[in-house]
């Protein structure tokens, strides 16, 4: 196991305190790794601002090339990744290996392309005797912080289009789950120039915070909480830092008297649950149709129940346990909560998993009413809300009726209704009759407090290089 941070060229521990990383399905510790040391954190930031200078002005087709090599490299060692993801997050090894690694190989060779060939506005004499054109460039060091949900893939969505893009990087990933990083790191080494990407290891409070306020950091990609969020917005005012912002998510679910609810019910048995509910755009918020509210509570509830985990043969598990104590504990007391509410009904789950792992039911919270904690709040665990609505403006007002706003879906036969409901939701994402389908063509992001910045596609390309005018005079 590699446990070595990368600074440079050099691979070495950190010196300050030891952070335990734990196996969720045990809650055993699998070891302990010290964070990085002030004096290694400058170490890194310099690296990355030395390899700026021959970085930067490298040609897109050389920088694709490299990207690609990253590519190849983890889908050669694909099942050394997803083991090594499994055993830090919990995560169903299948789930790792057959979802999560090929979208990564995807993302990495995706960028690879689109740095090539990059959209802008034509050159031209838009003063008669001048003539205009955009450059894209890079915006210089990026200190990315990465959470714990998905640690190789939100490393993918920042590392791939920071380095298109021609910037370098100092990367954090979540001091839970450093492991992938820490492997990653090897490759990155063998395959990218000295000090194009770093990778520092430690907790949010110090080494997160050393980097978010570092002088020679031009830009912060941070994905996490809200809370995370605003520290970063605090620490980018001082010296003025681009900010590249992803932060939670409430999604909601709009599901109409029309829909066919034997695919709401597989939709959210699927997008509801997916990675234990730990993903901001899980499908947890429903609105149901008063005609068809019972009729998804009791079809759902059955569903929900023969989710599988918790299985000693990890491959027959659908889902996995909470990534730690604290959180399962924090999704534990949101559903007693919400228990003790008179209109609630726990129709399925609402218990802590047995033995040692930091289990939770897939839960089913029903007759939930908009103003309720379990609606409002994000939860972060495999617990899903149903709310019955009685017409399409009190579900769009309910659904937009949160601080959130990344992810959201409306199920509906009627195409019409479906696309006018979607041109109504202040969300980054409407999915119409699916939910949670991702693609490396397409931005993801959110709107509110749910932050802003677009991960993957061309969008991102945007957000890690810096616009441009050059104008000519011609004398
Ligand atoms: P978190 O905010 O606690 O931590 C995220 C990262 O920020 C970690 O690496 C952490 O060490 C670092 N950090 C914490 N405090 C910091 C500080 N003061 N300065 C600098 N860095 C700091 O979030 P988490 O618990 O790891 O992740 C769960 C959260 O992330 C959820 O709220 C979830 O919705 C959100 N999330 C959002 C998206 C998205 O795309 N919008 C994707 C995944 C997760």
């Amino acid at each position: 196991m590699d446990t070595q941070m990368l600074i440079g060229s050099t691979f070495e521990k950190g010196t300050e305190t030891e952070e335990a990383i734990l196996n969720p399905r045990t809650g055993e510790t699998i070891l302990s790794l010290p964070e990085a040391s002030p004096a290694q954190i400058e170490a890194a930031v310099a690296a990355a601002q030395k390899a700026f200078v021959t970085w930067s002005k490298t040609t897109p087709a050389q920088r694709s090339g490299y990207l690609l090599k990253i590519a190849d490299r983890i889908e050669a060692e694909a099942e050394g990744f997803a083991r090594l993801e499994a055993l830090n997050c919990g995560k169903p090894i299948n789930a790792v290996l057959n979802d999560e690694i090929p979208a990564i190989v995807d993302c990495y060779r995706f960028f690879a392309g689109a740095v090539r060939s990059m959209p802008g506005l034509v050159a031209g004499e838009y003063l008669p005797g001048h003539t205009s054109m955009i450059r894209r460039d890079p915006v210089g060091i990026v200190a990315s912080i990465a959470p714990w949900n998905y640690p190789l893939m939100m490393m993918a969505w920042k590392l791939a289009p920071a380095i298109a893009g021609g910037n370098t990087v100092v990367f954090k990933p979540s001091e839970q789950t450093p492991l992938t990083a820490l492997k990653l790191a090897r490759i990155l080494a063998d395959v990218l120039p000295e000090g194009v990407v770093n990778v520092v290891l430690g907790r949010g409070e110090s080494v997160g915070n050393t980097l978010i306020n570092h002088a020679a950091v031009s830009m912060i990609s941070i994905t996490g909480d809200v809370a995370t969020g605003k520290k970063v917005l605090q620490a980018a005012a001082k010296s003025v830092k681009r900010t590249h912002l992803e932060l939670g998510g409430k999604a909601p679910v709009i599901v109409f008297d029309d829909a066919d609810i034997d695919a709401v019910v597989g939709g959210l048995r699927a997008f509801g649950y997916y990675n234990a509910g730990q993903d901001c755009t899980a499908a947890c918020r429903i609105y149901a149709g008063k005609k068809v509210y019972d009729k998804l509570v009791a079809d759902l509830s059955s569903a929900v129940s023969t989710i599988r985990f918790g299985q000693a043969d990890d491959t027959e598990n659908e889902i996995g346990p909470l990534i730690s104590r604290r959180q399962r504990d924090r999704v534990a007391s949101f559903v007693e909560r919400a228990s003790e509410l008179k209109h609630i009904e726990i129709t399925t789950g609402g218990k802590q998993g047995e033995g040692g792992g930091f289990y939770y039911q897939p839960t089913v919270v029903a007759g939930a009413l908009q103003e309720d904690e379990i609606v409002r709040r994000e939860v972060f665990g495999p617990v899903v809300s149903v709310t019955r609505f009685s017409d399409v403006d009190e579900a769009v007002n309910w659904a937009n009726d949160s601080d959130y706003g990344l992810a959201s879906s409306v199920w509906t036969k009627d195409i019409s209704r479906g696309m006018s409901t979607a041109a109504r939701l202040q969300y980054g994402c409407t999915w119409i009759n699916t939910h949670f389908m991702l693609t490396n063509e397409m931005p993801h992001g959110g709107l509110k407090q749910s932050g802003y910045g677009k991960d993957m596609s061309v969008y991102a390309l945007e957000d890690y290089t810096a616009v441009r005018h050059v104008m000519i005079a011609h004398g």
